[in-house]
């Protein structure tokens, strides 16, 4: 097996003794490989070894990968801030986009969805731990944003994503994801339909599980550290 193959292994394991763990079915967990900065060829290695969701943070190094990649039957996750001038490019790309923060992008995202693809599947990117620098909607005004992008017509709001402060306390790592969990509830009892919780990466990934994930996204563990700079 190639390095990455069985990294892929040992994280699909976790994954499963997480949601074990936690009295969940682990069919209920999908695993979203993070392949910002790293190339094409890894991508293809990780989707030979049955990957097929993969997820980008940068609009014009993953639109070369995406070309490179066509080929392949990959689902295409965007999971990176969102610059009004890159909706376009994100709403013909990518199926899922997990950190829509704001009505602007929102409705730029539905405007700009082409009619022949399916709607683009959106999360709110919710700033759970109320970070000065952090993307993200804050706690207090996620319900509002979540009821008007749910009545666009070219997304389907599907659910919640935050990446919370890092901790390496396994039980403070749970409390954001708990967070976001109680605050995804809140709106399914005001009248939204909201079936995904996208949280945990690396390092928090059985703690997110824990507390009801049901998209784990990670990177490191899988393709190995990061070199920035590569990127964009
Ligand atoms: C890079 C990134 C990840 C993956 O993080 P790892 O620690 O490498 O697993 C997950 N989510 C978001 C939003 C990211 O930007």
């Amino acid at each position: 097996m190639t390095t990455i193959a069985s990294n892929l292994q040992a994280v699909r394991n976790m994954v499963t003794a997480a949601a074990i763990e936690a009295g969940r079915n682990p069919g209920e967990v999908m695993l979203l490989a993070v392949s910002k900065t790293f190339a094409a060829g890894m991508v293809r290695e990780a989707y030979h070894a049955g990957q097929t969701c993969f997820a980008e943070s940068y609009v014009q190094e993953a639109l070369g990968k995406i070309a490179a990649l066509q080929d392949l039957e990959i689902e295409w996750h965007y999971i990176g801030p969102v610059q009004s001038n890159k909706t376009r490019a994100i709403a013909e790309n990518f199926a899922w986009v997990h950190s829509v923060d704001r009505l602007k992008v929102a409705e730029r995202l539905s405007e700009q969805r082409p009619a022949h693809l399916p709607p683009l599947q959106v999360c709110l990117q919710v700033n759970i731990s109320r970070e000065k620098t952090k993307s993200g909607v804050l706690p207090n005004e996620a319900s509002a944003l979540a009821h008007a992008t749910a009545k666009l017509p070219g997304l389907t709001l599907r659910g919640l994503m935050a990446v919370p402060a890092p901790s390496n306390d396994p039980v403070a790592q749970r409390r954001p994801f708990a967070q976001l969990r109680k605050l995804r509830d809140d709106l399914n009892r005001q009248g939204l339909e909201l079936d995904t919780l996208s949280m945990g990466m690396s390092h928090d990934s059985p703690a997110a599980i824990a507390e009801g994930a049901t998209i784990v996204r990670i990177g490191t563990a899988i393709f190995g550290a990061r070199n920035y700079g590569a990127e964009k």
